[in-house]
């Protein structure tokens, strides 16, 4: 597909910077250029991946900006189409005049990831890989960074490719010997057809399990800090943030909304979340804390529930404990510093257990790693397939799909049903493996994806 407009917008983000940097893509895109370029190469004779230093001038000859300007010609450029780069002042309003010199000159503002839409209709990506670009660009850790990238790079594509490559063959096998009688093309070898689809529904159930930790890359890990009030919960994340943030004070219950930090573990972006002390209370404000921390464990992915052991539990210490599941639950028993005398053996069900002093920056190194091996465990850290993890929910969909489309061709074999039923769901299967690559994704979908982009991407 190749587009007959030209379309221009700023790539770099409103505000302030030294670099502000506007891109255009389209047929005209270099026309464009050479009505406003000024420099020490004519427009023709400027090759194609090169930046060039000079002025732009608007159609009064009033110099706009000192700039340096890249043409990349198609089919060589991040849309597949002519690309022209405008390196200008990162300023708010030099930023608008370069784009309105442009869109004077005939240029229609760009929509939400148009240029990546422009890419993938002409086949530069596929959109897996135009979707691991909002990946890239919203990664909030290494770990989610390179995830992101390898998807860019194709590792998942590749992957669907290949499942696909093996249901195409399966499926030209059994209609050959649908649309011609067994003496033709010989009796159907009906095991040595389903064999390869087992091992591939296999492969795509190790696919869906990534997604637990894809989804974790990619969305964060909620971590909630949960417990009676003045067991240390503002201290402990003081402690694990390293910096004086969340507010300590020794009047029972002062931590009343909950406070939330970003940082990263092993890895992974963590939302760590002080919760409300919990506990019975008359006061309306508490009531609300006490409300809002039920409702943040019960959608937590990790309760980091703190107890005070440095005296027994407490009705109060009960009642935070209820509001936990064991398995996503870490007992972190504050207070080391002192003389240990709580009643522990009450905590029946709470294996997992970790002894610290927020106060004294104890035993965090043992936190960390208990944090990890929970996070682990649960968010299973197993990566999928050759190290390819799903991010995306709707990969994870496409591919339950695939699978729910080879079982259901393994139990009609299995019944010896006839051969058209398994055709049927073998077309099923790979049409729900082309809503991972776009072949078979509709319209509107399509469209709701590239509008999550920003403008100029
Ligand atoms: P929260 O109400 O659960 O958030 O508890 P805070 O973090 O406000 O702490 C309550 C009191 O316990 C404060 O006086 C803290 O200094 C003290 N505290 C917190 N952690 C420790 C610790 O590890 N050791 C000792 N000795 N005191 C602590």
């Amino acid at each position: 597909m190749l587009s007959l407009d030209t379309i221009v917008a700023p790539a770099t983000p409103p505000g302030e910077g030294g670099v502000g940097i506007v891109r255009l893509s389209g047929p005209r895109a270099v026309d464009f250029l050479g009505t406003t370029f000024r420099g020490n190469t004519t427009i023709t004779r400027m090759e194609s991946h090169r930046l060039y230093y000079g002025k732009l001038f608007n159609s009064d000859e009033e110099r706009v900006d000192e700039v340096l300007a890249v043409i990349m010609r198609a089919p060589r450029s991040y849309t597949g189409e002519d690309v022209v780069e405008i390196h200008c002042h990162g300023g708010t309003q030099i930023l608008r005049s370069v784009l309105d010199l442009f869109l004077k000159a005939g240029a229609r503002m760009a929509g939400p990831g148009e240029f990546t839409q422009r890419a993938f209709l002409n086949g530069r990506l596929d959109l897996a890989q135009a979707e691991a670009v909002i990946g890239v660009i919203k990664a909030r850790s290494e770990r989610a960074s390179r995830v992101a990238l390898d998807q860019l790079d194709g590792h998942l594509s590749q992957k669907i490719y290949k499942f696909s490559e093996q249901l195409k063959q399966s499926l030209a096998l059994l209609e050959a010997h649908i649309d011609f009688p067994d003496d033709e093309v010989g009796a159907l070898d009906l095991p040595g057809l389903l064999a390869p689809l087992r091992k591939i529904s296999l492969q795509v159930d190790t696919l869906v399990g990534s997604f637990d930790v894809g989804r974790v890359l990619r969305e964060g890990v909620n971590v909630l800090i949960l417990g009676r009030p003045n067991v240390g919960k503002s201290s402990l994340m003081n402690a694990i943030l390293g910096e004086s943030r969340a507010i300590v004070n020794e009047i029972a219950g002062t931590t009343r909304d909950t406070l939330e930090e970003q940082l990263v573990l092993a890895g992974f972006p963590v939302r760590l979340v002080d919760a409300a002390g919990v506990r019975d209370t008359d006061d309306p404000v508490e009531q609300e804390g006490v409300r809002r921390a039920r409702e943040k464990a019960a959608v937590a992915d990790l309760v980091l529930m703190v107890v005070d052991g440095s005296c027994p539990l407490t009705g109060q210490d009960i009642l935070a404990l209820e509001l936990c599941r064991p398995d996503n639950t870490l007992v972190v028993v504050n207070k080391s510093d002192q003389a240990q005398n709580c009643d522990l053996e009450r905590l029946v069900g709470f294996p997992c257990r970790v002894s610290v002093s927020a106060k004294y920056s104890l035993g965090l190194d043992d936190l960390s790693e208990a944090i990890l091996g929970l996070l682990k465990g649960g968010a299973a850290s197993s990566e999928g397939e050759e190290g390819v993890v799903v991010t995306e929910r709707r990969h994870r969909d496409a591919l339950l799909l695939t699978k729910a489309a080879l079982k259901e061709l393994l139990a009609s074999a299995e019944d010896s049903a006839p051969l058209e039923c398994l055709a049927m769901d073998l077309r099923e299967a790979l049409s729900a493996l082309g809503l991972i690559t776009g072949e078979t994704t509709p319209d509107e979908i399509l469209d709701q994806i590239f509008s999550q982009f920003c403008v100029g991407k």
